[in-house]
């Protein structure tokens, strides 16, 4: 879905047990750059390609990836963009999320606990799937981190995009701020659920009280649009139901 000129939200769907589960990596180019903002599920590859196709760009000449946090959902094709590319594509992360998107650290969620419960997933569950599933778990994609960026700086790629720490999901989580059309990359700092916005998904919120901090600065942008890795685009007084998320709390 185009936002503005140069910068659409992609959306692309898998399947994972029955259930259809779709998110949203940011595409944002201009005539120097081709950005990617989180890569996706593994596997969803092709999917990229033909999303990014269908909305006129050729992510043959990607030569920029930003990722806003280590979990599978968002690193999942980083690995294979990078290597499969034929030019260089520089990767781009937080301090605290770099040694876990290069694989010298374990995925904070792919402990061993829950590599064992994949073993106690109900008997209705293909053997195929929980195979998958543990190699990705021991396994995951990895990419070197080329550029580490942190809290409020502005890369100068697409018109200006400003990097904002919003810790809470994951320690060094970060969310993007697309200047020219005042777009909001929210990443997992925030959700949209029953077309309403809304703070992060508690479950898998690491630390509740530096996620509610990250949605007080987040509301002191000026944002006119958000996109939600998980739910896609707001554009309904965002300020106003950012105010709200921010005096009441998530
Ligand atoms: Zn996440």
């Amino acid at each position: 879905m185009r936002i503005d000129q140069g910068i659409v939200m992609l959306s692309i769907s898998t399947q994972i047990l029955g259930r259809t589960d779709t998110v949203h990596p940011v595409l944002l180019w201009d005539n120097h750059d081709i950005v990617l903002a989180d890569t996706g599920f593994p596997g969803q590859t092709k999917q990229l390609y033909s999303a990014a196709d269908s909305n006129g760009v050729d992510l043959d000449r990607l030569n920029r990836i930003i990722i806003t946090h280590q979990d599978i959902d968002h690193i999942g094709n980083l690995q294979v963009l990078v290597e499969g590319s034929s030019s260089r594509i520089e990767v781009s992360a937080h301090v605290i999320e770099k040694p876990y998107v290069q694989g010298d650290r374990r995925l904070l969620r792919f402990t061993d606990d829950a590599i064992a419960r994949i073993d106690m997933l109900p008997d209705h569950v293909p053997e195929s799937f929980r195979k998958g599933l543990k190699a990705i778990m021991l396994h995951p994609p990895r990419a070197a981190v080329d550029l580490v960026i942190a809290d409020g700086e502005r890369l100068p790629w697409c018109g200006g995009i400003i990097v904002i720490d919003t810790p809470g999901h994951t320690s060094g989580h970060i969310s993007l701020f697309h200047e020219p059309s005042r777009t909001l990359i929210a990443g997992d700092a925030l959700m949209v659920r029953d077309n309403q916005l809304w703070g992060p998904d508690p479950e898998t919120t690491l630390d509740r009280q530096a996620a509610q901090a990250s949605i007080v600065k987040l509301s002191s942008f000026d944002i006119e649009s958000v996109i939600c890795y998980h739910g896609g685009l707001f554009r309904d007084n965002v300020m106003e139901r950012l105010a709200e998320l921010a005096t009441e709390g998530v």
